[in-house]
């Protein structure tokens, strides 16, 4: 069995942030998530929730705390819809911020007094060359960039343009805010960023108050300070950054000093995970939403049913490190089975149904079988399943000309069904095309809870669906989206290397309590998969519809868990 805590380890983060408090630099530890709500969050933001959130709950005794920042100070692409999925997805992945809920457009004043601070100190200046010019100064990396003509205007100067900028006497595109470091630095950031343009849009939160939008690099540590966030962790992209980070913590009045430290993010095969490439399939229709069963966002992992705690272990299981690579999405499936394994009670449902008639039923009619809900688990205790004279089994369960290994339904062969009678084939049935339409066969007496008879070669119980009281069922075989292993690398694009199998619609026969179950009812398919009812459009008694989480083994070849 795995334990959650077994899987728990240091790693160089959290070696930090607990040297830090045995030194005493710091009481506590605070740290945030801040995500930009411009989309779902995916499996990779899962990762840097559960070390965030993950460290404040190891270090509650200290008086930690995990924010939770919309990183909102982009109008364009932000969206309240975004605002409350993410939330929504934190709480279900299991964590909590309490009252530590933020957003930072509500620092727009205090980002704002952070540049005219660093204009007063002759640290920024408005440059009105146009963005083609700026780019092209900035040179190389073998290459000094040059000087603006803008330069050197003095303070007062930029202190009037800065304001005219805020008052929207500029069109876009007119002049930005740069901060003034070094042109010729060896660290491309460091040469005179953007801090501030001109945008005339609207905001989700400050509507129309303000037309300069501040860039990422310059808000973010503001922010980070301006709550006391200890230790500020992102992925390896922003480790050329730090320096930056760091030069505005330096230079701003700020009230902490946060330390920005950086680890390897999360990549998977078969999947593209950025939140642009994301929207790409939902807008051109490849999936049918943000919460497609296909997608890596937790809404679709979610609806696909994969439980949040396996999420969490497959996170503790991965660890943190310093350098990028790309885990096998079998690592993953692997941890779901394993959590649904234990977790999951079984059912009964019959995805490719052929009939089976026992003529012989009337001789010991049986009113239900008697089935365990999970066959480690005694716990969990037995139902009852009602059966008759016609049952619903899977064709893949009878062969007209079987070889001599197959142990289930054929010509001479006898098999048990789960729970009820060993049955013997009598005759069957064939249409036109030579497709099998119905099986005769014969149930022997006295054999329901019994051994096989002697002389009765009976190796193997099948399910089955009872055609008078079985319900029928939608049931959704979801895939892996792609058919390729890093569908970022495809030529043309990952959207021509989509799974056109990556969903099979079946029409399938259930045992009469799936037909009532609630939407999100997770449960094994005895013999063919995990499942669970779709959380949108199940709808109990009137319209069962489930979907496929994983199938019991991983179908794909080489990679067999771990
Ligand atoms: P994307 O590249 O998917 O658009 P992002 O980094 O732009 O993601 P944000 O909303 O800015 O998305 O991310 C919020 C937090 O989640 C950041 O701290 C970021 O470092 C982290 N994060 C995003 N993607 C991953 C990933 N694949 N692995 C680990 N952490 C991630
Ligand atoms: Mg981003």
């Amino acid at each position: 069995m795995t334990s959650s805590d077994s899987l728990t380890k240091l790693d160089f983060i959290r070696d930090i942030i607990a040297n830090d408090l045995s030194t005493g630099k710091h009481s506590t530890t605070i740290t945030r998530f801040p995500p930009e709500p411009n989309g779902y969050l995916h499996i990779g933001h899962a990762k840097a929730i559960c070390l965030n959130f993950g460290i404040a709950q190891e270090n509650l005794a200290t008086g930690a705390n995990c924010h939770l920042r919309f990183d909102d100070t982009n109008p364009e692409k932000e969206e309240i819809e975004y605002v409350e999925s993410i939330k929504t997805d934190v709480r279900w992945l299991g964590f909590d911020w309490g009252d530590k809920l933020y957003f930072a457009s509500n620092y727009f004043q205090f980002f704002y007094d952070c540049a005219v601070h660093l204009i007063r100190e002759g640290k920024a200046y408005v440059d009105e060359d146009p963005a083609d010019a700026i780019r092209e100064k900035r040179g190389n990396l073998t290459t000094a960039g040059t000087h603006s003509p803008w330069r050197d205007r003095t303070p007062a100067e930029n202190l009037d343009l800065f304001g005219r900028m805020r008052a929207g006497d500029f069109t876009e595109g007119t002049c930005v805010l740069r901060a003034k470091i070094d042109m010729a630095s060896s660290n491309m950031n460091l040469r005179d960023p953007v801090l501030y343009r001109i945008m005339h849009a609207h905001h989700h939160n400050t509507g129309a108050a303000w037309c300069i939008y501040p860039m990422y690099d310059f808000a973010h540590p503001l922010e980070d300070a301006l709550e006391h966030i200890t230790h500020s962790l992102c992925t390896l992209e922003f480790e050329n950054h730090r320096p930056l980070y760091d030069w505005f913590i330096d230079h701003c009045p700020v009230p902490s000093r946060p330390r920005q430290i950086e680890f390897a993010r999360l990549n998977l095969t078969y999947t593209v995970m950025s939140k642009r490439k994301l929207l790409q399939l939902v807008q051109e229709g490849h999936v049918s939403g943000w919460n497609d069963p296909r997608l890596p966002t937790l809404s679709g992992l979610r609806r696909r049913g994969y439980p949040a705690a396996a999420i969490r272990d497959f996170c503790k299981r991965i660890g943190l490190t310093k350098f990028n690579s790309t885990t096998d999405v079998a690592l993953l499936e692997f941890e779901v089975r394993d959590f649904l394994n234990r977790s999951s009670p079984r059912r009964m449902a019959v995805l490719d149904p052929i009939k089976i008639v026992l003529d012989n039923w009337s001789e010991e009619p049986l009113g239900h079988a008697v089935i365990p809900n999970h066959p480690q688990n005694p716990e969990a205790g037995d139902r009852n399943v009602s059966i008759s004279g016609e049952i619903w089994i899977e064709r893949e369960d009878f062969m007209e000309d079987p070889p001599k290994k197959y142990y289930r339904l054929g010509p001479g062969r006898h098999v048990r069904l789960r729970g009820g009678h060993i049955i013997r084939y009598t005759s069957h049935e064939k249409d036109a095309g030579q497709k099998v339409t119905l099986i005769h066969a014969e149930i022997l007496p006295g054999t329901v809870g019994a051994d096989s008879p002697e002389g009765v070669e009976c190796r193997a119980a099948i399910h089955w669906v009872d055609c008078a009281t079985g319900v029928d069922a939608e049931v959704r075989l979801y895939d892996r989206l792609f058919s390729v292993e890093d569908p970022d690398a495809a030529e043309g694009g990952f959207t021509q290397v989509i799974n056109p199998g990556s969903l099979t619609i079946i029409a399938a026969k259930v045992e009469p309590a799936l037909g009532e179950a609630e939407a999100g009812f997770a449960c094994q398919f005895e013999r063919v998969g995990y499942f669970i009812s779709d959380n949108i459009d199940h709808r109990p008694g009137v319209k069962p519809v489930f979907n496929r989480t994983v199938a019991l083994k991983n179908s794909w070849g080489k990679q067999g868990g771990h």
